[in-house]
């Protein structure tokens, strides 16, 4: 298929712009990170098969989040593979312990072997009414317990097309992070249009909003914003993963549908390993 000579000029730019800023280590000591979302899919079989079949990678940090319960199997599916994955939860609740039927705390996280937790995922926030104030109570919690959040925030189609993006961006990262001064945790941009739906925003479009997550997060923590990591989210699968890793901004996916295989998370987990990038 031809190339039209408006997208060669396209790629070549983002080509160079990703090469050389890489190269000249604009992105610091950031980390990256390829994370799966399970939701709620797989049984404990599938579970035991996932781990085996996965190849992870030294050069990347691969966090599996499954479901509550099968968060302490899937620790010993990993001890006993030898892998290096690390375990996350998909939710956690902002109080020590205490009556509160069906939720999980920070210590029970732990205490299965996690070392990261979703936080502030768009669908918690449509189906169990999570707000921005929620979310901070939970980041709070997390980052005394030593669990590392990775806080998620994106717009809705009908805020993107009435461009409210960069005001609804700002409002979630202020209200999640407010009074919080370390900065060991993980932003994940998803923009809701784009979860589940096979409608990924470009590499251009998200690097565009990264840059400016990144600013917000400038304005509120100085430099220490510049070894903050910020995953892309919605829709990233195996064959646009490579366009995403070329971008300054982008540390990584977090990623739903194609964590379910583990061929096609393994895929992803190649083209974020360091050297693997093309
Ligand atoms: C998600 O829900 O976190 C997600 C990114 O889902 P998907 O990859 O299926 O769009």
């Amino acid at each position: 298929m031809e190339q039209s000579i408006e997208s060669y000029i396209k790629n070549l730019v983002r080509d160079v712009i990703g090469q050389t800023l890489g190269s000249l280590q604009i992105q610091g000591d950031r980390q990256t990170y390829v994370i799966a979302n399970w939701k709620m899919n797989k049984t404990l079989a599938e579970t035991a098969e996932f781990f085996q079949e996965i190849n992870s990678s030294n050069d990347v940090t691969v966090v599996v989040c499954p479901p509550a319960q099968l968060l302490y199997p899937a620790h010993l599916f990993i001890k006993q593979s030898g892998k290096p994955v690390h375990l996350g939860g998909q939710n956690v609740h902002w109080a020590d312990k205490g009556a509160y039927t069906g939720e999980t705390s920070t210590a029970m996280l732990k205490d299965v072997g996690c070392e990261y937790v979703i936080i502030g995922h768009s669908e918690r926030r449509q189906y169990a009414s999570e707000d921005d104030s929620l979310v901070n109570m939970k980041v709070k919690q997390s980052l005394m317990a030593g669990l590392t959040p990775i806080i998620c925030i994106g717009e809705t189609l009908e805020q993107k097309n009435s461009l409210q993006t960069e005001e609804v961006l700002a409002s979630q990262l202020f209200g999640a992070l407010n009074k919080i001064d370390s900065s060991h945790f993980i932003i994940a941009y998803e923009p809701i249009w784009a979860i589940g739906t096979g409608q990924s925003a470009t590499a251009e479009l998200a690097q565009q909003t990264h840059a400016y997550i990144r600013s917000v997060l400038k304005q509120m923590f100085g430099e220490k914003a510049e070894s903050i990591s910020i995953l892309y989210g919605g829709s990233a699968n195996q064959s646009n993963a490579a366009e995403y890793s070329k971008m300054p901004d982008i540390e990584g996916v977090l990623v739903g549908g194609a964590s379910l295989k583990a061929k096609s998370f393994d895929g992803m987990i190649k083209v974020f390993a360091k050297g693997d990038q093309n």
